[in-house]
Parts: structure tokens; C-alpha cells; sequence
């Protein structure tokens, strides 16, 4: 392969390197404490936050 991408700020591409990383299904996920209860469901939950990409999952029971 001769596609050589053109050089950028190792921020960019470190944050690039972790985007690619998400996409793929492993985001680094962190609870996010200051929410653990689903008003809704009347419940204590755990909602995760992935620190790189910033989406979000929850989790509860
Ligand atoms: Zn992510």
C-alpha cells in the first residue's frame, strides 16, 4: 500500500488511533457516578461513559 496518510499532531492522531478503537466495539468505559438512578424505572442504575468517544451505556439490575 503506497496511501500514506500525511502527517498530523500526534493529539489528532492518537484521538483518530482511539476513535478507530470504538468503532470497533471497545470503547473505555467509565461510570459516570454522578447518575445511578433511573427516575423512570424507580431504580438504582449504572450509566458508563466511554471516555474517549463519549458515548454512553447503561446497565442496571
Ligand atoms: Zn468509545
Amino acid at each position: 500500500m503506497s496511501n500514506v496518510l500525511p502527517f498530523k499532531k500526534p493529539s489528532q492522531r492518537e484521538r483518530a488511533r482511539r476513535t478507530t478503537v470504538c468503532r470497533s466495539g471497545f470503547h473505555k468505559w467509565e461510570v459516570d457516578k454522578k447518575k445511578q438512578f433511573d427516575v423512570k424505572r424507580g431504580k438504582l442504575i449504572t450509566i458508563r461513559r466511554c471516555r474517549h468517544c463519549g458515548a454512553t451505556k447503561v446497565t442496571g439490575d
